[in-house]
């Protein structure tokens, strides 16, 4: 770790090997499923040394100790797997699909007691918190951007010895460190914004406490969720540009939110203010919106340097509370006028 040194500059240099002669200067990928015995390694699915760089990397932006799984969704359901039965857990009403059919199942065969609260209402979480065990938060969420108070509920939970995890995918460290807040573990989809060319999936958990952390990588072991170290190579190659896509990528989020405000084909725009991804809620028909561009790609999945758009009720298994017309928007690094001719464009076909 290098306290010292601004987070961009962490991006850059952290998990790379020694500086000693002829090493090379990015961790090699090495396609072994096995190990010479009594090293660090062992066995590919207790890890290998390319995920071991990236975890030193995101560990160090986020402040804590780092484990990747093949996916979001593993990491999720490493965490999950820690949770007692019995446990009352609060999560927000709308949070990441995959993470909300979970935590209703779990609820539905009784190994939890399942309290949804909506992400920006911090007096109900506040006052749910003395029973609770458990405090799943995401913040912003997917798809709908409502913010948390993730500073208040935090310091909360913490008073009432909740255990919490914050899914950080949308706001990143870039913008928000939650262990740095009080949070015991952070989740990220790193297919999303962390890696940011869409051309891989993974996920991690970043733990403040190394034996909470000891127990996520037992998880991982069991359960068989380690990604390849092809995948952890892209993923590391991506986080070195993390700040500069997403300073674009933001900007660009700017001008188009602020292009869509007031206008008369979209009822209402969900933007926290900051980020790179938006939602608006179209007058028009939503699917022909998306299917009308040239430039912006209507695809699922969020945070490449492409830029992206979806209508997300087109899943059967988002939650009913996200509105047929909502379209998801992932803005990627492209020139930002060329984007809204684009989106414009398609608004009025639609
Ligand atoms: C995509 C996503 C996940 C799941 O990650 P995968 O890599 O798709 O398994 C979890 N949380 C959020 C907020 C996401 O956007």
């Amino acid at each position: 770790m290098e306290p010292r040194v601004h987070p961009s500059t962490t991006a850059v240099t952290a998990g790379r090997p020694p500086r000693i002669p002829d090493n090379p200067v990015n961790t090699p990928i090495v396609p072994a499923s096995t190990f010479h015995a009594e090293g660090p390694t062992e066995y590919a699915r207790e890890g290998n040394p390319t995920a071991a760089a990236f975890e030193e990397a995101l560990g160090a932006l986020e402040h804590g100790h780092a484990t990747v799984f093949s996916s979001g969704m593993a990491a999720a359901n490493a965490i999950l797997d820690l949770i007692p039965i019995g446990s009352t857990v609060i999560a927000p009403t709308n949070t990441y699909t995959g993470v909300a059919v979970r935590l209703k199942e779990l609820a539905e065969r009784s190994a939890i007691n399942l309290i949804l609260i909506p992400a920006p209402d911090t007096q109900a979480i506040l006052a749910a918190l003395p029973q609770a065990d458990f405090l799943w938060l995401e913040s912003p969420t997917n798809p709908m951007l409502d913010e948390a108070d993730i500073q208040k509920c935090l310091a909360a939970a913490q008073t009432h010895k909740v255990i919490s995890v914050v899914d950080n995918t949308f706001a990143t460290p870039v913008t928000q460190r939650p262990l740095t807040m009080g949070a015991d573990m952070v989740l990220h989809s790193v297919t999303k914004i962390l890696s940011g060319h869409s051309d891989l999936l993974m996920g991690a958990v970043i733990a403040s406490d190394p034996q909470r952390s000891e127990q996520i990588r037992i998880r991982r072991i069991l359960l068989g969720a380690m990604p390849s170290a092809f995948d952890c190579f892209l993923a590391l190659r991506g986080l070195r540009t993390l700040y500069l896509r997403y300073e674009k990528s933001e900007s660009n989020a700017r001008v188009i939110v602020s292009k869509l405000l007031g206008d008369s084909r979209v009822s209402r725009v969900r933007y926290p203010g900051w980020g790179t991804i938006a939602a608006i809620e179209v007058e028009g028909d939503a699917d022909l919106v998306c299917k009308s561009t040239n430039i912006w790609t209507y695809a699922t999945s969020l945070g490449g340097v492409e830029s992206l758009l979806e209508r997300r009720r087109r899943w059967s298994l988002e939650s009913e509370t996200v509105p047929e017309n909502l379209i998801r928007l992932s803005l990627g690094i492209e020139h930002p006028d060329d984007l809204w001719t684009d989106l414009d464009s398609a608004l009025n076909k639609a």
